[in-house]
Protein backbone atom coordinates (compact mmCIF):
# COMPACT_ATOMS: atom_id res chain seq x y z
CA UNK A 1 0.00 0.00 0.00
CA UNK A 2 1.51 3.06 -0.88
CA UNK A 3 0.20 5.74 1.32
CA UNK A 4 2.33 8.90 2.56
CA UNK A 5 1.67 7.53 6.28
CA UNK A 6 3.12 4.57 5.56
CA UNK A 7 6.05 5.87 3.80
CA UNK A 8 7.33 4.95 7.17
CA UNK A 9 10.93 3.68 6.37
CA UNK A 10 12.57 7.09 5.34
CA UNK A 11 11.66 8.48 8.40
CA UNK A 12 12.80 5.72 10.99
CA UNK A 13 15.69 4.06 9.43
CA UNK A 14 17.51 5.78 6.80
CA UNK A 15 21.25 7.10 7.61
CA UNK A 16 20.12 5.70 11.28
CA UNK A 17 23.11 3.26 12.68
CA UNK A 18 26.20 1.69 11.41
CA UNK A 19 26.70 2.78 7.76
CA UNK A 20 28.92 -0.12 6.19
CA UNK A 21 32.22 1.63 3.50
CA UNK A 22 30.93 -1.62 1.27
CA UNK A 23 27.24 -0.02 0.81
CA UNK A 24 27.72 1.69 -2.80
CA UNK A 25 23.79 3.12 -2.59
CA UNK A 26 21.64 2.74 0.62
CA UNK A 27 17.82 3.34 1.26
CA UNK A 28 16.27 5.71 -1.38
CA UNK A 29 16.72 4.15 -4.68
CA UNK A 30 14.71 1.45 -6.20
CA UNK A 31 17.15 -1.15 -5.10
CA UNK A 32 20.62 -0.83 -2.64
CA UNK A 33 23.97 -1.63 -4.41
CA UNK A 34 26.53 -3.55 -2.25
CA UNK A 35 30.15 -4.34 -3.27
CA UNK A 36 31.00 -8.14 -2.73
CA UNK A 37 34.58 -8.74 -2.42
CA UNK A 38 36.14 -11.65 -4.87
CA UNK A 39 36.19 -14.63 -3.08
CA UNK A 40 33.50 -14.49 -0.91
CA UNK A 41 30.04 -16.26 -0.79
CA UNK A 42 27.03 -13.96 -0.06
CA UNK A 43 24.76 -15.69 2.43
CA UNK A 44 21.11 -14.72 2.40
CA UNK A 45 18.50 -15.49 4.66
CA UNK A 46 14.95 -14.45 5.44
CA UNK A 47 12.78 -15.08 8.50
CA UNK A 48 9.27 -14.03 8.64
CA UNK A 49 7.97 -13.20 12.67
CA UNK A 50 3.93 -13.05 12.87
CA UNK A 51 2.23 -11.81 15.81
CA UNK A 52 0.12 -14.22 17.67
CA UNK A 53 2.45 -17.01 15.96
CA UNK A 54 5.83 -16.41 16.22
CA UNK A 55 6.17 -13.64 19.45
CA UNK A 56 2.85 -12.88 21.78
CA UNK A 57 0.34 -10.06 20.63
CA UNK A 58 1.74 -7.90 23.83
CA UNK A 59 5.23 -8.42 23.13
CA UNK A 60 7.23 -5.24 23.78
CA UNK A 61 7.97 -3.58 20.45
CA UNK A 62 11.75 -3.14 21.71
CA UNK A 63 11.63 -7.20 21.80
CA UNK A 64 9.87 -7.42 18.71
CA UNK A 65 12.74 -5.42 16.98
CA UNK A 66 15.49 -7.22 18.58
CA UNK A 67 13.76 -10.96 18.47
CA UNK A 68 13.44 -10.22 14.49
CA UNK A 69 16.99 -8.86 13.51
CA UNK A 70 18.84 -11.48 16.04
CA UNK A 71 16.85 -14.60 14.32
CA UNK A 72 18.21 -13.64 11.20
CA UNK A 73 21.79 -12.61 12.83
CA UNK A 74 21.56 -16.37 13.97
CA UNK A 75 20.72 -18.06 10.87
CA UNK A 76 24.44 -16.28 9.53
CA UNK A 77 26.73 -17.10 12.24
CA UNK A 78 25.21 -20.74 11.98
CA UNK A 79 26.70 -20.75 8.17
CA UNK A 80 30.20 -18.89 9.77
CA UNK A 81 29.31 -15.71 8.12
CA UNK A 82 29.96 -12.50 8.76
CA UNK A 83 27.04 -9.81 9.13
CA UNK A 84 26.92 -7.26 6.72
CA UNK A 85 23.34 -6.01 5.53
CA UNK A 86 19.98 -6.00 6.28
CA UNK A 87 16.03 -5.10 4.66
CA UNK A 88 13.11 -5.47 6.26
CA UNK A 89 9.74 -5.46 5.18
CA UNK A 90 7.23 -4.21 8.11
CA UNK A 91 3.33 -4.80 7.78
CA UNK A 92 1.39 -2.70 10.45
CA UNK A 93 -1.93 -2.43 11.14
CA UNK A 94 -1.56 1.51 11.71
CA UNK A 95 1.32 4.17 11.72
CA UNK A 96 1.50 4.26 15.76
CA UNK A 97 4.59 6.55 16.49
CA UNK A 98 5.79 4.98 20.07
CA UNK A 99 5.51 1.18 18.43
CA UNK A 100 7.34 2.64 15.88
CA UNK A 101 10.57 4.48 17.50
CA UNK A 102 10.59 1.68 19.92
CA UNK A 103 10.73 -1.28 17.30
CA UNK A 104 13.13 0.64 14.81
CA UNK A 105 15.41 1.51 18.48
CA UNK A 106 15.94 -2.00 18.89
CA UNK A 107 16.23 -2.62 15.09
CA UNK A 108 18.72 0.11 14.64
CA UNK A 109 20.75 -0.89 18.26
CA UNK A 110 21.21 -4.48 16.97
CA UNK A 111 22.58 -3.71 13.33
CA UNK A 112 24.72 -1.68 15.25
CA UNK A 113 26.49 -3.32 17.70
CA UNK A 114 26.59 -6.17 15.11
CA UNK A 115 28.06 -4.33 11.95
CA UNK A 116 25.37 -4.18 9.88
CA UNK A 117 23.77 -1.41 8.09
CA UNK A 118 20.11 -1.39 7.07
CA UNK A 119 19.97 -1.54 3.45
CA UNK A 120 16.31 -1.32 2.14
CA UNK A 121 12.29 -1.54 3.32
CA UNK A 122 8.78 -1.54 2.78
CA UNK A 123 6.08 -1.10 5.02
CA UNK A 124 2.31 -1.92 4.19
CA UNK A 125 -0.31 -1.58 6.49
CA UNK A 126 -1.89 -4.94 7.39
CA UNK A 127 -1.67 -7.38 10.61
CA UNK A 128 1.90 -7.07 12.30
CA UNK A 129 4.28 -9.12 10.54
CA UNK A 130 8.19 -8.63 10.12
CA UNK A 131 10.21 -9.91 7.33
CA UNK A 132 13.41 -9.59 7.52
CA UNK A 133 16.32 -10.41 4.93
CA UNK A 134 19.83 -10.19 6.50
CA UNK A 135 22.69 -10.94 4.09
CA UNK A 136 26.27 -11.57 5.17
CA UNK A 137 29.86 -12.72 3.76
CA UNK A 138 31.98 -15.70 3.87
CA UNK A 139 35.64 -17.01 1.97
CA UNK A 140 34.68 -19.58 0.22
CA UNK A 141 34.85 -22.81 1.42
CA UNK A 142 34.86 -21.90 4.57
CA UNK A 143 31.28 -21.99 5.21
CA UNK A 144 29.39 -24.14 7.69
CA UNK A 145 27.05 -25.99 6.39
CA UNK A 146 24.31 -28.98 8.21
CA UNK A 147 25.89 -31.57 5.88
CA UNK A 148 29.14 -32.45 6.68
CA UNK A 149 29.27 -34.10 9.59
CA UNK A 150 30.56 -37.58 9.55
CA UNK A 151 30.14 -40.47 12.37
CA UNK A 152 32.69 -40.12 15.13
CA UNK A 153 32.26 -36.44 15.21
CA UNK A 154 31.75 -34.44 18.25
CA UNK A 155 28.97 -32.45 19.20
CA UNK A 156 28.79 -29.57 20.55
CA UNK A 157 26.27 -26.62 21.61
CA UNK A 158 26.82 -22.73 23.08
CA UNK A 159 25.54 -21.08 26.01
CA UNK A 160 22.52 -23.11 27.72
CA UNK A 161 19.55 -24.36 26.44
CA UNK A 162 16.23 -24.37 27.45
CA UNK A 163 15.77 -20.96 28.52
CA UNK A 164 13.86 -19.34 26.18
CA UNK A 165 10.98 -21.85 26.07
CA UNK A 166 10.65 -21.53 29.49
CA UNK A 167 10.56 -18.35 29.34
CA UNK A 168 7.52 -18.10 26.75
CA UNK A 169 5.96 -20.67 29.63
CA UNK A 170 6.47 -17.94 32.04
CA UNK A 171 4.80 -15.35 29.70
CA UNK A 172 2.00 -17.77 29.11
CA UNK A 173 1.61 -18.22 32.97
CA UNK A 174 1.70 -22.10 32.23
CA UNK A 175 5.13 -22.25 34.83
CA UNK A 176 6.14 -20.05 38.35
CA UNK A 177 9.51 -18.96 38.73
CA UNK A 178 11.33 -16.69 41.45
CA UNK A 179 11.88 -12.93 40.40
CA UNK A 180 15.31 -13.18 39.59
CA UNK A 181 14.87 -16.20 37.22
CA UNK A 182 11.86 -14.82 35.57
CA UNK A 183 13.15 -11.89 34.55
CA UNK A 184 16.49 -13.79 33.29
CA UNK A 185 14.42 -16.31 31.61
CA UNK A 186 12.56 -13.94 29.83
CA UNK A 187 14.68 -11.72 28.94
CA UNK A 188 16.31 -14.87 27.47
CA UNK A 189 13.01 -15.52 25.48
CA UNK A 190 12.12 -11.93 24.35
CA UNK A 191 16.34 -11.19 23.73
CA UNK A 192 18.01 -13.69 21.95
CA UNK A 193 22.01 -13.27 21.79
CA UNK A 194 23.31 -14.75 17.95
CA UNK A 195 26.45 -16.34 18.32
CA UNK A 196 28.32 -14.61 15.45
CA UNK A 197 31.74 -14.49 16.76
CA UNK A 198 31.41 -18.72 17.70
CA UNK A 199 30.12 -19.33 13.91
CA UNK A 200 32.51 -16.73 12.70
CA UNK A 201 35.60 -19.04 14.76
CA UNK A 202 34.29 -22.62 14.04
CA UNK A 203 35.62 -21.89 10.36
CA UNK A 204 38.08 -24.49 9.70
CA UNK A 205 37.12 -26.23 12.78
CA UNK A 206 33.84 -27.65 12.54
CA UNK A 207 32.69 -30.14 10.22
CA UNK A 208 28.62 -29.04 10.28
CA UNK A 209 26.54 -26.26 12.18
CA UNK A 210 22.88 -25.40 12.44
CA UNK A 211 21.71 -22.76 14.85
CA UNK A 212 18.78 -23.57 17.43
CA UNK A 213 15.05 -21.97 16.40
CA UNK A 214 12.99 -25.63 16.42
CA UNK A 215 14.78 -27.15 19.45
CA UNK A 216 17.83 -29.81 19.81
CA UNK A 217 15.84 -32.65 19.26
CA UNK A 218 14.49 -31.61 15.94
CA UNK A 219 17.88 -29.04 14.29
CA UNK A 220 19.83 -31.99 15.75
CA UNK A 221 17.59 -34.15 13.56
CA UNK A 222 18.24 -31.38 10.79
CA UNK A 223 21.69 -31.95 11.22
CA UNK A 224 21.48 -36.01 11.16
CA UNK A 225 19.40 -36.04 7.52
CA UNK A 226 21.65 -33.72 6.18
CA UNK A 227 24.89 -35.57 7.15
CA UNK A 228 23.21 -39.00 6.84
CA UNK A 229 24.66 -39.77 10.46
CA UNK A 230 22.93 -40.59 13.71
CA UNK A 231 24.13 -39.45 17.06
CA UNK A 232 24.42 -39.95 20.88
CA UNK A 233 23.00 -37.23 22.69
CA UNK A 234 24.01 -37.38 26.46
CA UNK A 235 21.68 -36.00 28.56
CA UNK A 236 23.74 -35.29 31.57
CA UNK A 237 25.64 -32.55 29.52
CA UNK A 238 23.35 -30.37 29.13
CA UNK A 239 24.13 -27.32 29.50
CA UNK A 240 21.74 -25.62 31.28
CA UNK A 241 21.01 -22.49 33.31
CA UNK A 242 20.42 -22.30 37.13
CA UNK A 243 17.63 -20.76 36.59
CA UNK A 244 16.02 -23.29 34.31
CA UNK A 245 17.11 -26.06 37.11
CA UNK A 246 16.20 -23.68 39.49
CA UNK A 247 12.60 -23.72 38.46
CA UNK A 248 11.60 -26.90 36.84
CA UNK A 249 12.87 -30.45 37.24
CA UNK A 250 15.48 -32.28 35.66
CA UNK A 251 13.04 -34.51 33.71
CA UNK A 252 11.38 -31.40 32.74
CA UNK A 253 14.34 -29.17 31.92
CA UNK A 254 15.41 -31.87 29.40
CA UNK A 255 12.31 -31.51 27.70
CA UNK A 256 12.50 -27.74 27.61
CA UNK A 257 15.88 -28.34 26.29
CA UNK A 258 15.33 -30.58 23.74
CA UNK A 259 11.93 -29.75 22.50
CA UNK A 260 11.27 -25.95 22.97
CA UNK A 261 13.27 -23.71 20.74
CA UNK A 262 14.05 -20.39 20.54
CA UNK A 263 17.21 -20.72 22.37
CA UNK A 264 19.54 -19.12 19.08
CA UNK A 265 22.50 -21.25 20.47
CA UNK A 266 24.75 -23.08 17.79
CA UNK A 267 24.85 -26.40 17.51
CA UNK A 268 27.85 -27.80 16.05
CA UNK A 269 29.93 -30.81 14.94
CA UNK A 270 33.89 -31.39 15.14
CA UNK A 271 36.46 -34.29 14.06
CA UNK A 272 38.72 -35.61 16.24
CA UNK A 273 40.88 -33.97 14.79
CA UNK A 274 40.13 -30.44 15.03
CA UNK A 275 38.82 -31.24 18.80
CA UNK A 276 41.94 -29.46 20.18
CA UNK A 277 41.92 -25.75 18.36
CA UNK A 278 38.33 -25.71 19.49
CA UNK A 279 39.06 -24.15 22.31
CA UNK A 280 41.33 -21.54 21.23
CA UNK A 281 39.27 -20.69 18.56
CA UNK A 282 36.18 -19.92 20.57
CA UNK A 283 38.04 -18.20 23.54
CA UNK A 284 37.31 -14.92 22.92
CA UNK A 285 33.76 -15.33 21.74
CA UNK A 286 32.21 -14.38 24.35
CA UNK A 287 29.90 -17.64 25.01
CA UNK A 288 30.98 -21.05 26.25
CA UNK A 289 30.76 -24.05 24.37
CA UNK A 290 29.63 -28.06 26.01
CA UNK A 291 30.09 -31.25 24.44
CA UNK A 292 26.92 -33.31 24.39
CA UNK A 293 27.33 -35.67 22.05
CA UNK A 294 28.64 -38.11 19.16
CA UNK A 295 28.00 -38.84 15.83
CA UNK A 296 27.76 -42.28 15.00
CA UNK A 297 26.27 -44.34 11.55
CA UNK A 298 22.68 -45.39 11.02
CA UNK A 299 20.29 -42.79 11.87
CA UNK A 300 18.01 -40.87 14.68
CA UNK A 301 18.52 -39.84 17.79
CA UNK A 302 20.11 -42.20 20.64
CA UNK A 303 19.22 -40.53 24.33
CA UNK A 304 22.14 -42.12 27.11
CA UNK A 305 22.01 -40.63 30.64
CA UNK A 306 25.51 -40.93 32.20
CA UNK A 307 25.59 -43.69 29.87
CA UNK A 308 22.78 -45.42 30.46
CA UNK A 309 19.98 -45.79 27.75
CA UNK A 310 17.06 -43.36 28.17
CA UNK A 311 13.54 -43.72 25.89
CA UNK A 312 12.35 -40.15 25.33
CA UNK A 313 9.92 -39.21 22.86
CA UNK A 314 11.38 -35.79 21.69
CA UNK A 315 9.43 -33.82 19.14
CA UNK A 316 10.50 -30.33 17.73
CA UNK A 317 8.31 -27.52 18.71
CA UNK A 318 5.53 -26.42 16.95
CA UNK A 319 5.12 -22.37 17.03
CA UNK A 320 1.52 -22.57 17.71
CA UNK A 321 -0.34 -20.86 20.84
CA UNK A 322 -2.04 -18.49 18.17
CA UNK A 323 -5.62 -19.23 18.17
MG1 LIG B 1 18.50 -21.64 11.16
Amino acid sequence: MASREFSLIDNYFKGKGHQRKDVVLGIGDDCALLSVPENTLLAVTTDTLVSGVHFLPDMAPRAIGHKAVAVNLSDLAAMGAEPAWLSLALTLPKADDAWLKEFAGAVIEVCEYYGVTLVGGDTTRGPLSITITAQGKVPVGKQLTRGGAKPGDWLYVTGTLGDAGLGLALLEGREQASADHREYLINRHCYPTPRLLAGQALRGIASSAIDLSDGLASDLGHVLKASHCGANLFLDKLPMSQALLGTVSLESAWRYALEAGDDYELLFTVPEAQKGGLDTALAHSGVKHSCIGQLRGGEGISYLNHGQPVVLEAQGYEHSWAS
